[in-house]
């Protein structure tokens, strides 16, 4: 059976996976990226850790990278965060020019779509929207089997919809983008602000109690386990963040009319303490009925991997193999 060898681009490591066509990891290894070693270095260091992982029946290598490389060439169109001269670089020709194989690349959020929809939380299904919630929120989209890119591959930045005209600066330039309102990063941010401010209710809550009184400690995890364990006052917290989300998901959806929506990143291992929130405040008022009836509001279930699985999925379809 043929197999391909999945590259996961970090900032810290490069993965890589052999995986056949059923989506059985066969071997798994990985090495320091090296970021500041430039990007020549860093492919070269890929290419070796590729030749190291491959097997007699391997046909192709799919990779994923932060920021955009071009889906059809495997150019980096800009800059991948920390390599310092990646904007430009023909990564997936120069993998095939060491390797022998040919390559396929793709952004890391746009593959754990993929990922999901092929083996995770969405297999087969139509039309898949993912968040991705951590410092910021990822978007991506698949739509039958395939990543929707946009015109100029910068298409899904999901976390960049606005849901307040007048609201908080977002780094991107465009004021009260969602995820100022709704990542964990804002979640930990509302969370210290509150017991900073908090009279009796704060200090008497699990959540004050978890940070060792001190606000300064508060985290999206500490929220989510205050909430775990019945925290009233955490909970209250979550919900309003969860609606912010539930609010930017929604105009999504009734955009895009999913089949599903997926929810992933740190945060979104809480479960259903945020899932099943922000499906709440999504069938209360945030989505258009009928849209919101049609669709499955699930967490991701492939974790670390995601990426990985959908960069084997994208070396066969670059090695015209169906799985
Ligand atoms: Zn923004």
């Amino acid at each position: 059976m043929p197999d391909v060898v999945a590259v996961d681009l970090g900032g810290t490591n490069i993965r890589a996976a052999r995986v056949n066509e059923r989506g059985e990891v066969l071997a798994r290894d990985k090495t320091a990226t090296l970021a500041e070693s430039g990007m020549g270095a860093v492919a070269a260091r890929m290419a070796e850790l590729v030749n190291k992982v491959r097997g007699p029946e391997t046909i192709g290598i799919g990779v994923g990278t932060p920021g955009t490389p071009d889906p059809d060439t495997g150019v980096m169109k800009s800059r991948a965060v920390n390599i310092p001269d990646s904007q430009g670089y023909p990564l997936c020709p120069e993998l095939t020019r060491i390797t022998g194989l040919p390559a396929g690349a793709d952004n890391d959020g746009n593959l754990a779509a993929l990922g999901e929809y092929w083996l995770g939380a969405a297999r087969g299904e139509h039309i898949v929207l993912l968040f991705t919630l951590g410092t910021g929120i990822g978007g991506a989209c698949v739509i039958d089997g395939h990543v929707y890119h946009g015109h100029s591959n910068l298409g899904t930045e999901f976390g960049h919809v606005s849901i307040d005209y007048n609201g908080r600066p977002c780094p991107c330039g465009v004021l009260g983008c969602v995820e100022q309102y709704g990542s964990a990063a804002a979640v930990g941010r509302d969370a210290r602000e509150a017991l900073a401010a908090g009279g009796k209710d704060a200090r008497a809550s699990l959540l004050w109690k978890l940070c060792g009184g001190d606000p300064a400690k508060a985290d999206a995890k500490l929220v989510c386990d205050a909430v775990r364990d019945g925290d009233a006052y955490a909970g209250a917290l979550l919900d309003r963040n969860c609606d912010y989300l539930a609010t930017g998901i929604g105009a999504l959806m009734n955009a895009f009319n999913p089949s599903c929506v997926i929810l992933g990143g740190g945060m979104a291992l809480a479960g259903e303490i945020v899932v099943g929130r922000v499906r709440t405040f999504l069938g209360k008022n945030r989505a258009y009925a009928p849209i919101f009836k049609d669709a499955r509001i699930v967490a991701a279930t492939l974790g670390d991997d995601a990426g990985l699985i959908g960069a084997a999925r994208i070396a066969f379809d670059k090695a015209g193999v169906k799985v």
